[in-house]
C-alpha cells in the first residue's frame, strides 16, 4: 500500500512546502500513546511529541473522556457577554502554575495569535502610560521563533525567520544578538552588554522585548544562561519596558520546570502559553499578565484590550487543557522529566564523537543534535519510517521531545535508531 496519498500531494499546503516538488507525506491511520500508526501498520515512536504538544501521548482516555463530557453539554458559545466553567476552573489552574505575579488571563487561537495578542498588550500598555504614541517598537534576540504571523514573524530570526521573504512588508525590529553563554556554563556579564546597550539607546522607541525565556526552540534549538533574563528584568524595570516571555514552546514542564522563566527565578510582564496547554489536543493559547499591565491597558485611550477571537476560550479546548493540567499537577513532573533528561544525556552521549556532529546538548526532555551540515529532511525522515520512529529535523538540528509519558525502551530505541542514522 502506498504511504502517499496522490490527492493530498496535488491539493493540500503542509507546513513551508512546494506545490511543485512537495516533501513526502506519510498517511497516519491512529495514534496511541507515543507511537504513530501509519496506514499500512507501521507503528513509529514519536520523538517530536507532535511539535511539543502530546505531552500525555495519543488518545489518552483521560483527555478523551474531558472532551467527550464537555461537548455533551456544550461545544462552542461566544465568549463575548458570556462564561462558563471550563474557561473558569482552566483559570484558576493556570493561576495557580504561573509566576505569581500573573493575574490576568487572555485566551486565544494558537502560538502565533498568542504573539500577536502580547504584542497588542505591549503597545496599548506602553501608549497608556507614557501618553506618547512613540514607545511601539520591539526589541528581542536573534535565532527566536514566535510564530507565522505577521508581528511574530518581524520577531523571528531575520535569517532563519522569514524575512527573506517578507523583510520588506515586515515591521523594523531591534535585535541584539543571540545569547551565547550556555545554560550550565559559567556566566559572563559580557553576553548581556549589547542587548542593555540597545535597550538603553533606544527605550523611547520602545514598549516591550520578546523572546523565548532559556530554551530559543524552532530558531536554533539553543539553551542559554538564566542570568541573561535576570539582567534583562532589571534593565526592563528600571526603563519602565515590558517584558514578554514566550513560553508557547517551552511551557508546561518542558524544561524541566513548569515553565522555563522558572530557572531563573524571574517574572515577565507578559507571559504566552500554548502548544502543549491542551495536550496537543487542539489548538488553544493563553495570554497571562500581571494586574499592572491589565490595568495600564484599561486606562489607556480605547479603555479595552482591543482583540476578541470568534473562538476564544473554546469550553471543548479549555476543558481538555484543564484535564492536561490535572495530569501534570498529580505526578512529580520534575522527577519524571529528570529521568527523561539524564536517560537522553547518556543515550546521546555517542554522538559527541561523530565526525558529522558538531554539538549535542540536552535540557529537560529536550535533546538537540546539531550538525556540521545541513540535514536532508525527505531521505532522513524516509530512514526514519524504515526503522520506526518518528523525528523531524530542521536545518542542522536532528532533535527530540518526546511525549513525557515515553517510555525507558521506546525512548532507547528512538535516539539510538536516531544515532544511527545520522552515523
Ligand atoms: C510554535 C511556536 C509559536 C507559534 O505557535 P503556533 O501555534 O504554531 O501559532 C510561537 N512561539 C514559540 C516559541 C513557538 O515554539
Amino acid at each position: 500500500m502506498s504511504l502517499h496519498d496522490e490527492f493530498d500531494r496535488q491539493h493540500l499546503w503542509h507546513p513551508y512546502t512546494s506545490t511543485l516538488d512537495p516533501l513526502p507525506t506519510y498517511k497516519v491511520e491512529r495514534a496511541e500513546g507515543c507511537k504513530i500508526y501509519l496506514e499500512d501498520g507501521t507503528a513509529l515512536i514519536d520523538g517530536m511529541a507532535s511539535w511539543w504538544c502530546e505531552i500525555h501521548g495519543y488518545n489518552n482516555p483521560r483527555l478523551n473522556s474531558a472532551l467527550t463530557r464537555q461537548m455533551e453539554k456544550v461545544s462552542h458559545v461566544m465568549f463575548g457577554g458570556l462564561t462558563h466553567e471550563p474557561a473558569i476552573e482552566l483559570g484558576k489552574k493556570l493561576l495557580e502554575l504561573a509566576p505569581e505575579s500573573m493575574n490576568n488571563i487572555f485566551y486565544a487561537d494558537s502560538g502565533s495569535v498568542a504573539t500577536e495578542v502580547a504584542m497588542k498588550m505591549a503597545v496599548q500598555a506602553r501608549i497608556s502610560k507614557t501618553g506618547s504614541h512613540k514607545a511601539t517598537n520591539f526589541a528581542t534576540i536573534r535565532s527566536g521563533y514566535h510564530g507565522d504571523t505577521w508581528n511574530a514573524m518581524s520577531v523571528c530570526d531575520p535569517v532563519t525567520g522569514m524575512h527573506g521573504a517578507f523583510g520588506s512588508a515586515l515591521p523594523v525590529r531591534y535585535f541584539a544578538p543571540q545569547p551565547t553563554v550556555r545554560f550550565g556554563r559559567e556566566w559572563d556579564p559580557e553576553d548581556f552588554q549589547p542587548m542593555e546597550r540597545l535597550l538603553r539607546e533606544h527605550a523611547d522607541e520602545l514598549a516591550g522585548v520578546i523572546l523565548e525565556p532559556i530554551v530559543q526552540g524552532a530558531g536554533g534549538m539553543w539553551f542559554y544562561h538564566p542570568e541573561y533574563i535576570r539582567a534583562l528584568r532589571r534593565v526592563c524595570s528600571e526603563l519602565g519596558l515590558y517584558l514578554i516571555f514566550d513560553e508557547v514552546a517551552t511551557g508546561f514542564w518542558r524544561t524541566g520546570r513548569c515553565f522555563a522563566c522558572e530557572h531563573a527565578g524571574v517574572e515577565p510582564d507578559i507571559m504566552t502559553v500554548g502548544k502543549g496547554l491542551t495536550g496537543g489536543y487542539m489548538t488553544m493559547s493563553a495570554v497571562l499578565t500581571n494586574k499592572q499591565v491589565a490595568d495600564d491597558i484599561s486606562r489607556g485611550e480605547a479603555g479595552v484590550m482591543m482583540h476578541g477571537p470568534t473562538f476564544m476560550a473554546n469550553p471543548l479546548a479549555c476543558a481538555v487543557a484543564l484535564e492536561s493540567l490535572k495530569i501534570l499537577s498529580e505526578q512529580p513532573m520534575a522527577e519524571r522529566i529528570a529521568h527523561i533528561s539524564s536517560m537522553l544525556e547518556r543515550l546521546m552521549a555517542p554522538a559527541r564523537r561523530f565526525d558529522s556532529v558538531a554539538d549535542v546538548r540536552i535540557l529537560g526532555a529536550i535533546g538537540v543534535i546539531e550538525m556540521k551540515e545541513p540535514v536532508n529532511v525527505g531521505e532522513f525522515q524516509k530512514e526514519c519510517v524504515k526503522r520506526g520512529i518518528w523525528v523531524r529535523p530542521f536545518g542542522r538540528n536532528v532533535y527530540v521531545m518526546p511525549p513525557y509519558v515515553i517510555s525507558d525502551d521506546e525512548l532507547t530505541t528512538l535516539v539510538s535508531e536516531t544515532l544511527e542514522i545520522i552515523r
